[in-house]
């Protein structure tokens, strides 16, 4: 499912952490690192004022929204497909 990897947010903002990598703010509140780390991740707009400020609006994956369950379905919807 594509869900798996997180449920798509907006960025809203961007803060660097105390090591001084880039954090994109999301609208669910969560943060999520976007570092240019070559090959793995591949983000030159991440440092640079100009490249930030056009990722706003774009979507990433949050992957703690999935990990919190929400948009999950309930565990009792869970358990009454297993028993039919
Ligand atoms: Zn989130």
């Amino acid at each position: 499912m594509a869900r798996r990897h997180g449920i798509p947010r907006r960025i809203v903002g961007f803060h660097r952490d105390e090591a001084g990598d880039w954090v994109a703010e999301l609208e669910c509140g969560h943060g999520q690192h976007v570092r240019h780390d070559p090959p793995w991740r591949n983000r030159p707009w991440a440092e640079t004022e100009e490249g930030r400020r056009g990722k706003l609006g774009a979507r990433l994956r949050c992957r703690r929204c999935l990990e919190e369950g929400e948009d999950r379905p309930a565990a009792g919807a869970l358990r009454r497909v297993n028993r039919s």
